[in-house]
């Protein structure tokens, strides 16, 4: 009764992101209930293994009695303080040094957000700023990769590359343009990586060169390009990249707002190429999602820039949620849960994952398996031999979502016919054969 009166609220008047208003309508809501470690419940009673981690955020998995402490004291002690008028509180000041002495290189500087979507907005105002101070406001022309995800804001869509983040929303804007992802399953230069790495410097130094060196501010990667269909770049791309960029002036912005927070085994993931950025952002497993914030890590050479540019002036860009208390007391929390024992589980996880869904090549549904970490896709072909991809019309993700549900297990299920994981770092090795026995079952079902 409850439930039936929930879906019909639901179907009423609460707007869902990234959905079919339509088809939600008709399908209705589930409504989850609670969470314990990686295992969620619905509203009916049924158990499933979260394994996607709520949307890649819930780092540290569900129950964690520490943060759950540190927001509480937190909430009693001081709910609010603002970063305006000088003012600050302890756990956003604590928190910003904390994740700069752990950050790569000299990002030293931490400018915290909402989420991840206005972490990007907020690159974008950086950079421009940087930009005008050094005395080049013509550097206005951003790049990013095709299969990219960086946020839905009505700029970060637009370095989005995901179709139905634009279509109807006159995105991208002018200034946003695009080069081929490096995704290695279906691409035309093969699957050899140098060949891979090869063909993307190439593709960057020939947009730049054709938007112009002195007009392009920034490019924006992820180190795995996650909404994509979790594309794991080749060894040395990243690195390739970012080389590209400082050869050709051009700031280097690594988006971690999936792959910070042991979700590819360290910290950041930036670090497994000994990348240092000259920007970062970051989000999710930041608060493990149990608060929403985001956080962008700006170089010294951008922060002073941008600090000397405007000297007594103030620089126009903040929120009134910047630097929440509450959530930089779970931001604590979680780091020290991450360094107290999680990102050591998650790695031993991450391993019993990829071996698992590796052992599942054989099935005839599989086409490719690829990850590294707690972060791992599987990518459904009817034809291994052709790579044919589900077919589209049937709506094929939706199915193997459905299926899954009803074999007690979340994942992701891309319209592209990938599905994706990123479970808890809490996971026990009997969640992980769970989470493999579960999906197994689901393919089975669906062959
Ligand atoms: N950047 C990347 C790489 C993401 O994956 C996401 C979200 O999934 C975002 C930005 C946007 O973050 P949010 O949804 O917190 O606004």
């Amino acid at each position: 009764m409850l439930m039936n009166s929930l879906v019909e609220l639901d179907r009423a008047h609460l707007v869902h992101p990234v959905a079919s208003y339509r088809g939600h309508e008709k399908a209705g809501v589930r409504v989850l209930k609670s969470g314990r470690g990686a295992t969620v419940t619905d509203a009916g009673g049924h158990e499933l293994i979260d394994g996607f981690a709520g949307l890649w955020c819930v780092n540290a998995g569900y129950g964690q009695e520490r943060i759950v402490e540190a927001a509480t004291r937190q909430l009693r002690e001081l709910p609010y303080a603002t970063g305006y008028f000088g003012l600050g509180s302890e756990p956003a000041i604590r928190l910003a040094s904390e994740l700069a002495d752990r950050a790569p290189g000299d990002l030293n500087h931490v400018y915290f957000t909402l989420g991840g979507s206005d972490a990007v907005d907020s690159t974008v105002r950086f950079i421009r700023y940087y930009h005008h101070a050094l005395g080049k406001p013509e550097k206005d022309q951003f790049i990013s990769v095709m299969q990219g995800y960086h946020g839905s804001s009505t700029v970060g869509a637009g370095l989005t590359a995901l179709p139905s983040f634009h279509a109807g929303f006159g995105l991208p804007l002018d200034w946003q343009h695009k080069i081929p992802s490096h995704y290695s399953y279906r691409n035309p230069v093969g699957s050899d990586p140098q060949a891979i790495i090869d063909a993307s410097v190439a593709a960057l130094r020939a947009k730049v060169e054709e938007i112009g060196a002195e007009r392009v501010a920034a490019f924006y990667v992820e180190p795995i390009q996650g909404s994509g269909g979790v594309l794991v770049p080749p060894d040395g791309w990243l690195r390739a990249m970012r080389d590209t960029c400082r050869e050709l002036d051009v700031l280097f912005v690594a988006d971690e707002v999936i792959t910070a927070f042991g979700r590819t085994g360290p910290l950041f993931a930036c670090a497994d190429d000994d990348v240092v950025p000259d920007l970062m952002t970051t989000a999710k497993g930041l608060t493990s999602g149990y608060c929403p914030m985001g956080a962008v890590f700006l170089s010294d050479r951008v922060y002073d820039t941008i600090a000397d540019g405007a000297g007594a002036a103030a620089v126009g860009h903040g929120y009134t949620y910047s630097a929440h208390p509450v959530s930089a007391a779970v931001g604590l929390a979680c780091l020290e849960l991450y360094e107290g024992g999680l990102l050591d589980n998650g790695r031993r996880a991450g391993a019993r994952l990829m071996a698992g869904l590796h052992a599942m090549a054989d099935h005839p549904l599989v086409g490719e398996v690829r990850g590294r970490g707690l972060l791992a896709a599987v990518e459904l072909v009817t034809d291994k031999a052709r790579k044919t991809p589900l077919p589209a019309a049937a709506d094929p993700a939706r199915r193997v979502f459905d299926r899954a549900w009803d074999n007690g297990l979340v994942v992701r299920a891309f319209p592209t016919g990938v599905l994706g994981y990123a479970p808890p770092l809490c996971c026990t090795d009997k969640d992980i054969d769970r989470i493999l026995e579960r999906t197994r079952r689901t393919l089975d079902q669906t062959l």
